[in-house]
């Protein structure tokens, strides 16, 4: 039997001007509050009830805010935060191979992986983000930092054809990665997925192997996915097959795959993805950066698909702002199919959110405001001109909002960041670990430059 409201007993009430829980579908309530006890949500009240209620339970009064579930960024690899700006304005292939790839080499390790990712976390919090998928070297260490941040993470499991300095061949690689999953079982904050890098750096043999693993350990599988056309033509000479087509008779189609890109997708393939619950990560602005190509986002959504807006990593997008990613993916779908109906504002915010909850198979736990689920949300302050007049509360948020208007920021009902303010993490000691990376990348380059 549920209890009566009168018999909760709420650790706080946060009271926004607006309130939008994204489940239902376009909701916007105005003058209700969230009753949060612990990491969960217990109700959702307006402010009569609230006043009748608990008089006496401490308010966080966000006067001219709107509350937001916390955003989700199902794709990225957080700490190439300190490769932001070492390589641009190249294509895909030239990118990684020739600059991206070797740096890796050289300098990927824990204390990389640590700083990276606590300058990405920083980043992701004050922009409203409370969740990342990760997919990076040493998730062990990617984990850490989002425990000792109180951040909510997937870390990837990452699987690539490449000795680098997290695993020496293929067999490490899986040995290391099932111990990371294992060792943060009992983390409430921490999931897994396993991490396959892209079909033309992962063999049949071990993604086959994935396949089965990931039903047995039943998390989902996160790869990238028709990025380019250099990778369908990659695939073409070497398989004689397009890469879904592959991954078809691997068995990996299915609601476990976190498909990031889906640039170059035909009609039959869309038809496909669809039929098998396979969920799209959609990256714009990495995707318009490269010149990779267009994810046809409206024809995806018409057809059924599950898609979410994500980043991808700083070194390709150069940010982590999933609230601007959610404007150019809404305006670029609409330029793209020609339709300025599509990818409309309720939408857009549902793939940064319950959407992303979806593909990472949390829907129960996170991803929009509702009794019972964790504690994790955003707050945007209105208060602004650029924010005035208010017609339509979602149109502001996609259309008009920017990340340095997240004031507040909580996850598993712990406030991470207080009127802009962070309150478990120390900002400034981050810079300067990200500025000396900054400086040993700089003296790499040169050396790197004198050899050519
Ligand atoms: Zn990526």
């Amino acid at each position: 039997m549920t209890p009566k409201l009168s018999q909760l007993q709420p650790d706080y009430l946060i009271a926004p001007r607006w309130l939008v829980p994204v489940v239902p579908h376009a909701q916007v309530l105005e003058n209700h509050l969230v009753a949060v006890t612990g990491d969960t949500i217990l109700a959702i009240v307006d402010q009569q009830q609230a006043d009748e209620l608990w008089p006496d339970i401490k308010r966080v009064v966000l006067a001219e805010h709107v509350l937001l579930p916390g955003l989700i960024n199902t794709h990225c690899h957080s700490a190439m935060t300190l490769f932001r700006g070492f390589a641009d304005d190249l294509p895909l292939h030239d990118w990684l191979y020739d600059n991206i790839w070797p740096a890796e080499q050289r300098w990927v390790g824990p204390d990389f992986v640590r700083d990276g990712t606590e300058l990405a976390v920083v980043e992701m919090l004050r922009s409203g983000t409370t969740c990342f998928s990760d997919n990076y070297f040493f998730p062990d260490v990617a984990a850490a930092v989002a425990v000792k941040a109180g951040m909510r993470v997937t870390v990837g499991l990452l699987v690539i054809d490449l000795p680098t300095a997290w695993a020496a061949d293929a067999d490490e690689y899986f040995r290391r990665g099932i111990e990371v999953h294992q060792n943060f079982l009992s983390e409430p904050l921490v999931r897994t997925a396993f991490a396959p890098h892209a079909p033309y750096s992962v063999s049949d043999i071990q993604l086959e192997r994935i396949a089965l693993l990931a039903d047995e350990m039943d998390i989902p599988i996160h790869m990238h996915l028709h990025e380019s056309p250099w990778e369908i033509e990659d695939s073409m000479e070497k398989y004689g097959i397009r890469p879904m087509a592959r991954l078809e008779k691997i068995g990996m189609l299915n609601p476990r795959l976190m498909a990031v890109h889906m640039t170059q997708v035909s009609d039959h393939e869309i038809e496909l993805l669809a039929q098998r619950g396979v969920h799209v990560l959609h990256c714009p602005e990495s995707n318009l950066k490269l010149a990779s190509g267009f994810c046809p986002v409206h024809k995806l959504q018409t057809a059924g698909v599950n898609i979410t807006i994500a980043t991808d990593g700083a070194a390709s997008n150069n940010d982590l702002d999933l609230l601007g990613e959610a404007q150019t993916a809404s305006f670029l779908a609409k330029g793209l199919s020609a339709n300025p109906r599509a990818l409309p504002v309720a939408d857009a915010l549902e793939m940064v959110t319950i959407n992303a909850a979806k593909a990472l198979g949390m829907e129960a736990e996170i991803g929009s405001i509702e009794v019972g689920k964790q504690a994790d949300f955003c707050a945007l302050d209105f208060s602004a001109p650029e924010s005035h007049p208010v017609h339509d509360v979602l149109s502001q948020i996609i259309y008009a909002s920017h990340r340095q208007q997240v004031s507040d920021v909580w996850v598993a009902g712990e406030r991470l960041l207080e009127q802009g303010k962070l309150t478990r993490m120390d900002m400034a000691d981050i810079i300067s670990r990200a500025d000396q990376w900054g400086e040993r990348l700089q003296r790499h380059r040169k050396e790197h430059q004198q050899l050519a």
